[in-house]
Order: C-alpha cells, then structure tokens, then sequence
C-alpha cells in the first residue's frame, strides 16, 4: 500500500477525554474513530490489526476441531425466558422491541442461540462431541463504557460452545481450549497469565480467566512464579485445595487489626444504605489485606468525620487524592489495589483521602464493593480475599505476585445450566434421552488490539508485535517528489517486498521526513526503511527496527534477504 491510496488519520493532540494509552494510541494512530459511547468505528489501519488477530484466533479454533458457524446479532426473547436469562441478564441486555411488539435483545453471548440450535441438530451421542465458534459482533450496555475498544459497548468477541456426553469429555475439550487460547494469547505477542476465576452470571463451576498483564487492567490476579499457580485476587483465597488454604480464624487475625469493619457496620455508622451511598471500593492492599473506602460528597465525609465509631483505632488523617496516587504510584484516575500501604477513604468532591479501616468480618474477609466512584473504575461486585504479594503459593510452591490485569479470554464449563433448562438432549448408546453438556469460551478480539498496546507502546507511539502490526515494513522515501534516483529506489523496493509477500506501505506524502517519522513511530510498523539521496550515493538504505534507538545502513539486497 502507498499512503497516496491508504491515507494515515494520525492525530498530533492526544483526544482529552482518553485515559489509558492504548486508547489514546488508537485514536492518535488513525486506527478506530468514537461514534457513540462505547462504539467505534474500525479506520483501515485498525481493521487490519484487528483482521490479524481475528485470523490468530481461527486458526488455533481450527486447529483443535473447531467448526464456524455466524449466527444473529439481535436474538428472540423467548429464548432468554427458557434459559431464565431474560430476568437475571439485568440492564446490560440491550433490549428492544419489533413492530409487532415482539421483544429481542442484541446479544451478549449467544449460549441461548447455539443450545436452541443444537437440540434441533444434534440428536445422538454418535455425532458428539461438537465445538462450534463464531467471531461475531457483542453488544453489551456496560454501565461504564470506556477506554475505547477495551471496555465497549459493541465489540468483537470470538465465541465457542462445546457440547458433551459427559463430564469426562467436557475436561478434554476444556483442556485442548486451555491451550489454544495460550497459543492465541502468545503467538499474538502478549505477556498473559491463566488464572482460576468466577464465573460470574454466565454459571457453572471451573473457569479460567486469560489476563494480559497492564497497569491499566480492572482486575488483580495473584500468581506464583514458580508454579502454576495463578487465581483472580477475588478467587485466590477461595479455591486453593484444602488443606493448603488458612483457617478462616488464621486469616482474621492476620488482618484483623483493630479498627476492622464490616460494610455493614461502616453503612450502619454513616446510616445509609450500602448500595446506595458508601460508594465503596474495597480492594485488597498489596501490604495486608488493607482496603480502600470511596465516599463521595462533603455530605457523606462529614458523616465519617463527626462520626464515633468506638472500633476505630486511628484519629482521621487526611490526605489528597494526589497524595494517595503518588504514594500508590499511579494516576489519581486510577487508585486501585496494588500498592496501597494504608486504607484509604476517598472523598472525591473534595478531592480528601483519609485513614479508615474497614475489612473483615466473621466469615473471613468477604466484603463487597458496590461503587468506585466518579473517576475510579467502574462499578462491580466483587469478593474480596485476604491475599497479599509475597503469601505463600497456595500449592507451596514460591511466593505470590500481585499484579494487574486486562482479560482477554475466559473459558468455562458450564455443564448443564443450558442444556437442562433449554431441554437439549441425545441418546446414548442404550437409548437413553442424556442431557447435554456444555462449555463456552470467549476472546475480545477487539479488546486484544487495546492489550496490546497497553503491553507494547513508547512515547512516540504503539510498537505493534510483528503477528499483529497492520504492516510489517514502512518505506519512508526522502524528496519521492523531487528526486527520481529516491523514487526509482522506493519503488524498486516496494515492489521487490510485495513480491515476497512482505505487507508493507510505502509513505509517498509529500511532507517532512520530521512528520513522516513521527507518524510511522506513531503507528508502529516494526522495520522502517528510509531511503535517501546520501545514503543511496553510498549505495544504501537505512534500517531500523521499531522501538530500537540504532539505525543501521544496508546495501537494499541485504534488507530485502532479511525482511523478504
Ligand atoms: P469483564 O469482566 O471485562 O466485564 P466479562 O467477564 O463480562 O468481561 P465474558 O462474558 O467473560 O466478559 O466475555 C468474554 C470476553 O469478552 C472477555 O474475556 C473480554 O475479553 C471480552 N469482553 C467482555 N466485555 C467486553 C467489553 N465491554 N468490551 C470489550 N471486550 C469485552
Ligand atoms: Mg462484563
Ligand atoms: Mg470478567
Ligand atoms: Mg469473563
């Protein structure tokens, strides 16, 4: 491609309104352009690293027998009310409504629409087990849409559903999809941990979660290095085998320090509702167990600072949320659980921090946040476990790493959650009517792109892994329109790399070299060649492989060899 009939949209001014630096790069890069909250539009550059790894991801479902199929976007009612879904979805569901008055909602996942297809298809035990996928647009009414593409509301989602005789061969299938996801998440250049998870609304028992690890990500997930031993921080408490686990009573008085709380008794004190007011945020602290505490609002500051509450072991102390971040080493934006050396409340109107302890209770330390608060991470529930960086592995072997992550895939089996209420059935070999059963397994291929950039950007721009990067080669010609030695040259080598079948784009503008560098640094074509009128007298071209300082000087026969 030349940039004369692939125009580049590179953006000198970072959009304010973008947090994290892959949506920034992404806008900046000419690769996706906002059209509403939480939907974009895919600009050519973006398609095509998004088309990369859509194709990564065929190829592995592929590979372990996967067979594509594509099906609706907007599905009936009808089926959600079998499977109990329509209720419980809540408002992420976007519903809406034909001119009849028929009810449909644009999917979120389609375990509904494969399970209707599957009792209608699939009627013996002979035809089993079966791995269906499709890579197939999701649109989900996130309550808080952002970071571009990676918390959408429309987006790209690489969907599989098996279907089983048994548990035994669920396992089976479980484990071949374990490892395609890991061969995904590698060959698309990403540093990435599996981790036991929750399963969350979707249902059913054992789940993993494909977390790319970033500073930016939502989650926190413990790991050891030195085993294999990795859960979602909500989790890791939660399932290590008995026995290796702490007591409940050892884990409270780990952290129980005087002044430990529960949610309850913090609303009770303030005298409002939990959901409602405390805006709470608790996140294990890296350094014990601590949590953090969102309050928003003079009003409700107030509240904890007139309030007495006997348990409270520390006067107030008061701080900026600057302060706060600085200390925890990150943006204001995004006070989050690893770091913190104490509890913190936030008041955000007010932009004050203050000391408060708040944790346990009797069961161990199960405490639920219910809002992050204006500028924090969007609201979730989620459990909180008494894991800190540097515990014991649960398996015993090494210690645990705290770290955030962004997740890009989770898988699940789901056993008969669908099957049983959706009445999806076989025979088997005596004849007998077997109730399915299921596992599902999902990839934001969209969100992938964000990951990583998160994983892999400088100060001039995104430095795209080679599987991924929407060109592999840039040619960047000095005075194309003036000197015709330059032009010859360029286009000689064009030519030669596309013979090869090497992508690469050929930056024929007519603007300063200045300009032209600073956009393909931008994008992050991984090898650019400049060609130019000194370096051709000596017979040469110069090369530089993206993200390295050094530049080195080839006879274009020596680059063609390397890069063909
Ligand atoms: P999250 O915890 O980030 O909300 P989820 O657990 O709700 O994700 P799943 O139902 O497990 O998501 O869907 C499978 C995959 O789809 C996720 O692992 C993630 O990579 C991707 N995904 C989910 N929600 C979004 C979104 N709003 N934008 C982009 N990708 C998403
Ligand atoms: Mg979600
Ligand atoms: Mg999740
Ligand atoms: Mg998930």
């Amino acid at each position: 491609m030349r940039t004369s009939q692939f125009p580049l949209h590179t953006l000198k001014e970072s959009p304010a309104d973008a947090e994290v630096v892959s949506h920034r790069y992404m806008l900046r890069a000419g690769l996706i352009r906002r059209l509403a909250a939480g939907i974009y539009t895919w600009l050519p550059l973006g398609l095509r690293v998004l088309r990369k790894v859509e194709q990564i991801v065929r190829e592995e479902m592929d590979r372990i027998g996967g067979l594509e199929v594509l099906m609706p976007a907007v599905q009936p009612a009808e089926l959600w009310q079998e499977s109990g879904r329509w209720e419980q979805y809540g408002p992420e569901l976007l519903r809406v409504r034909d001119r009849h008055q028929r009810d449909f909602c644009f999917g979120p996942t389609h375990e509904e629409v494969i399970t209707d297809l599957v009792r209608r298809e699939i009627s013996s035990y002979r035809q089993l087990p079966l791995l269906y996928y499709q890579i197939q647009t999701k649109f989900r009414d996130e309550i808080r849409p952002r970071f571009g593409v990676m918390r959408a509301r429309e987006f790209l989602m690489k969907d599989a559903y098996s279907f089983h005789l048994d548990q035994a061969s669920l396992e089976e299938t479980y484990a071949r999809m374990h490892e395609a996801y890991s061969a995904v998440f590698r060959r698309c250049g990403l540093e990435f941990r599996a981790v036991r998870a929750d399963s969350g609304a979707i249902g059913g028992a054992v789940s993993h979660e494909f977390m790319v690890l970033a500073d930016s990500g939502e989650d926190a997930i413990a790991f050891s290095d030195e085993s294999d031993y990795a859960a979602n921080v909500e989790l890791a408490e939660a399932l290590p085998p008995e026995g290796a686990r702490p007591a409940p009573a050892q884990a409270m008085e780990r952290v129980a320090t005087p002044g430990a709380h529960t949610i309850e008794a913090v609303s009770t004190f303030l005298g409002v509702e939990p959901a409602r007011c405390l805006k709470t945020l608790l996140v294990a602290g890296a350094e014990g167990g601590l949590v953090a505490l969102v309050v928003r609002g003079d009003h409700e500051l107030n509240a904890v600072k007139a309030a007495k509450l006997p348990e409270v072991a520390s006067p107030l102390r008061f701080a900026t949320a600057e302060e706060i971040a600085a200390a925890v080493g990150c943006g204001p934006g995004s006070l989050g659980p690893v770091g913190l050396q104490m509890p913190v409340i936030v008041d955000h109107a007010a932009a004050h921090v203050a000391d408060f302890v708040c944790g346990a209770n009797e069961e161990g330390f199960h405490l639920r946040g219910v809002n992050w608060g204006r500028d924090l991470p969007e609201p979730r529930t989620a459990d909180i476990r008494n894991v800190v960086e540097g515990d014991p592995s649960p398996d015993g072997r090494g210690r645990l790493r705290i770290r955030r992550g962004i997740e890009v895939g989770h898988i699940f089996q789901l056993g008969d959650k669908y099957s049983a209420a959706m009445g999806a059935t076989v025979l088997d070999e005596a004849g007998r009517s077997v109730v399915l059963t299921m596992g599902c397994y999902g990839i934001g291929v969209s969100r992938v792109v964000a990951a990583a950039i998160e994983q892999n950007h400088d100060e001039h721009g995104i430095v795209w892994p080679e599987p991924i990067a929407p060109f592999r080669v840039a040619i960047a010609p000095i005075q194309y329109h003036r000197s015709a030695a330059v032009r010859e040259a360029a286009d000689a080598l064009y030519a030669r790399l596309c013979a090869a079948g090497v992508e690469v784009l050929l930056d024929d503008r007519d603007v300063r070299p200045g300009v032209m560098f600073a956009d393909l640094d931008l994008i992050g074509i991984p090898h650019r060649v400049v060609v130019g009128e000194r370096g051709l007298g000596r017979g040469v071209v110069e090369y530089k492989r993206r993200g390295e300082a050094e530049a080195e000087a080839l006879p274009p026969q020596a680059l063609l060899e390397r890069l063909g």
